[in-house]
């Protein structure tokens, strides 16, 4: 098959396209034929190593995928060739006290698509029998490869972690990340007021289009002097944050009392300042989070099969030219999801 591999760590240079051996699946497995996968944040720490995990070289990234049962394994009951299907992208054991608990990205063999097991940069791709999900309602290949990370972290920290109620006022940075699209919709589909920010007014106005109620733009506004006046200097009821150190002494000042900040990224850096007078003075809440649980894949599912949530896509490439999907990626010069085609 062809696919996108990289046999060492660094630039958008070491990507090639090139033929790799087909995915052999075991008893358990199926085998899909990608119809499209979706890039995230996380790829480009891959490919650059600045990611912990010991990858085996020559490797293929991509969490997000979804296409066509090519072949089953034979202890495989659910799926069967020719059935279109998504792929949860977390894979777990499914059987330790946090999988049962539907705790699956706590479980101690946790893994992505991309990272220990290859991913969707590729025209195949194995899975377990578990991660292959039917895709739901009318969702297209590129509606359904879109989905799945980022919809599955913004549950969890909204709903799991954050344990968002009705009516909270909520900011969310970075709106034109996936899961900046995803959080805004979620909240919004909660009946709560959102506030986001953005380094544009263009992707501000694409934010208010999916809910948003004020957009910040933190090139030309102080996101906290904002959230001030918005709320009348009571500050939000929940953040949902994955920058790190550039938006976090913003984001601590922005916090109402018994605010809850919900982080699940670092891109501008990981070590802050906490003044922790400021945390128990006000009752605040920092809450950490990573991926989610299938349970939780299956609940977002069910809003996006019946429209209320909705795949939020940027443009699409053929996986010839990952590279250049995965510079617009840092460029930061998109909104919603940048797509593979194999
Ligand atoms: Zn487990």
């Amino acid at each position: 098959m062809k696919a996108i591999r990289f046999h060492e760590h660094g630039g958008p240079e070491v990507l090639k396209y090139e033929d790799a051996p087909d995915p052999k699946i075991e008893a358990n497995e199926v085998l899909v034929k990608v119809r499209a996968c979706a890039l995230n944040h996380l790829d480009i720490w891959l490919r650059s190593g600045v990611a912990s995990w010991k990858l085996a070289m020559p490797h293929i990234v991509g969490s997000d995928i979804s296409g066509e049962v090519a072949e089953t394994g034979r202890l495989v009951k659910r799926v069967k060739p020719g059935d279109r299907v998504l792929l949860a992208p977390g894979i777990s054991c499914g059987q330790c006290e946090m999988c049962t608990k539907g705790l699956d990205s706590a479980c101690r063999g946790y893994t992505l698509f991309g990272v220990m097991a290859d991913g969707g940069y590729a025209e195949y791709v194995k899975s377990p029998e578990a991660n292959a999900i039917p895709i739901p309602g009318d969702l297209s290949f590129d509606e359904a490869a879109a989905v799945p990370l980022v919809f599955v972290t913004a549950w969890h920290m909204l709903i799991t972690r954050a344990r968002l109620q009705p009516g909270e006022d909520v900011l969310v940075i970075g709106a034109g990340s996936g899961v900046g699209s995803a959080a805004i919709q979620l909240a919004k589909l909660m009946g709560c007021r959102v506030i986001t920010v953005a380094g544009s007014d263009a992707k501000l106005e694409k934010a208010r289009a999916l809910g948003a109620d004020f957009g910040i733009n933190h090139r030309t506004q102080s996101i906290a002097d904002e959230v001030k006046r918005i709320t009348a200097r009571r500050g939000v009821d929940v953040i949902v944050e994955h920058v790190g150190a550039a938006v976090w002494e913003a984001c601590f000042e922005s916090l109402s009392a018994y605010g809850r900040l919900v982080t699940c990224g670092t891109t501008s850096g990981q070590d802050v300042q906490l003044n922790l007078r400021l945390l128990y003075g006000r009752q605040r809440a920092l809450l950490g989070s990573f991926m989610g649980g299938r349970g939780e894949l299956f609940d977002a599912l069910k809003l996006i099969g019946q429209r209320k949530l909705h795949a939020v896509i940027d443009s699409v490439f053929p996986l010839a030219e990952a590279r250049a999907a995965q510079e617009k990626m840092e460029s930061r010069e998109f909104f919603g999801k940048i797509l593979l085609h194999p």
